[in-house]
C-alpha cells in the first residue's frame, strides 16, 4: 500500500508546549508519534484528543538521554508509514539551581537531559528524516535574561541552539531545515510549578503583551517551520515570547 501521509515524531508530546505541538501536526494532517518519558496517563490522553477529532497519533516511551531507547524510538517512528517527515524536539526539563559547587548534580541532570537528549535525537533525526524534511527543536527566550538559578537551564538551552545551527550546516545537500524555537514564558507545568502566583504575575509583566503565552502560539510557529510555508527558513532560532526578550 502507498500512502501519502506523512509522520511527525514529537518528543515530549505527553504534555505542554509538545502535546499542542502534536495537536497541531495532526490537524495539519501529520501521523504524529507521542513520545514520552513517564507519564503514560498523559501520553495516551493526547493520543485520545488526536484520534478523537479524526488525527492519527500513537504513543511511543523513550527517555531522550538514553541511546538505545532513543534509536528504538526513530525505528518505531520509521516503520510507521515508510519515512519520518518532521522530527520536533519538545522534551525538556527546568529545575532551578544556582552556580553552586552543592548544584553539581542539577547541572549533570538538566545537561543530561536537555542537552544530551537533544543531541542524540538531532543525531537519529539526521539519520533518520528524508531529504526535504524538517527538524525543528525547543531551545528558549530565557537565554537572554540571565536570571539567577536559571544557569544549568540555560547553559543546556544554549548548548541546543549551537547544535541547531551546526547540524544545519552538515545536511547541506539534503534540503532538510534545522530550526529552533525559543518560547518566552508558557502556561505549562514547566513554568508553573514552584511559582507563586506573584512570580507568575511578575514575569508575565515582562513582556510588552503583559502576559505569559500558550502552547498553541508555540505550536503554531512550530508548524509553520514544520510545513511547506517555511521552506525557506534555516538555521534560525525563532524568538516566541510577546517581545520578553
Ligand atoms: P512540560 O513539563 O509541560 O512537559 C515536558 C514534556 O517532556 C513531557 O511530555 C515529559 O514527559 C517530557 N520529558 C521530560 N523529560 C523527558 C525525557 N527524559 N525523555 C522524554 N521525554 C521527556 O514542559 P513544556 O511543554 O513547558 O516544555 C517543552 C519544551 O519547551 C522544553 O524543552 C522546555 O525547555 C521548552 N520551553 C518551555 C517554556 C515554558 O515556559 N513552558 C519556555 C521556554 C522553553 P512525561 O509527561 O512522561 O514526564
Amino acid at each position: 500500500m502507498t500512502t501519502t501521509q506523512q509522520t511527525a515524531l514529537v518528543t515530549g508530546a505527553s504534555r505542554g508546549i509538545g502535546r499542542a505541538i502534536a495537536q497541531r501536526l495532526a490537524r495539519d494532517g501529520f501521523t504524529v508519534i507521542i513520545n514520552y518519558a513517564g507519564n503514560v496517563a498523559s501520553a495516551e490522553e493526547t493520543v485520545h484528543s488526536i484520534n478523537a477529532n479524526g488525527g492519527n497519533a500513537i504513543a511511543i516511551q523513550a527517555d531522550v538521554a538514553v541511546e538505545n531507547q532513543v534509536s528504538r524510538l526513530f525505528r518505531a517512528a520509521k516503520n510507521i508509514n515508510g519515512q519520518l517527515d518532521v522530527v520536533v524536539h519538545s522534551a525538556g526539563i527546568m529545575p532551578m539551581a544556582k552556580i553552586t559547587p552543592a548544584a553539581l548534580a542539577d547541572f549533570d541532570k538538566v545537561i543530561n537531559t536537555n542537552l544530551r537528549g537533544a543531541f542524540l535525537v538531532l543525531a537519529n533525526a539526521a539519520e533518520s528524516v528524508r531529504d526535504g524534511g524538517k527538524i525543528i527543536a525547543l531551545s528558549s527566550s530565557v537565554i537572554a535574561k540571565s536570571f539567577p538559578a536559571y544557569g544549568p537551564y540555560i547553559a543546556s538551552k544554549a548548548g541546543v541552539e549551537g547544535l541547531v545551527h551546526v547540524l544545519a550546516n552538515e545536511l547541506r545537500g539534503r534540503n532538510i531545515t534545522v530550526n529552533a524555537v525559543a518560547p518566552g514564558p508558557t502556561g505549562t507545568d514547566l513554568f508553573f510549578n514552584g511559582k507563586s502566583t506573584e512570580q507568575i504575575n511578575a514575569i508575565a509583566a515582562l513582556a510588552p503583551l503583559a502576559r505569559i503565552g500558550t502552547p498553541d502560539e508555540i505550536a503554531s510557529v512550530v508548524a509553520t517551520l514544520a510545513g511547506a510555508d517555511g521552506s525557506w527558513v534555516n538555521s534560525q532560532v525563532i524568538r516566541v515570547n510577546g517581545g520578553f526578550a
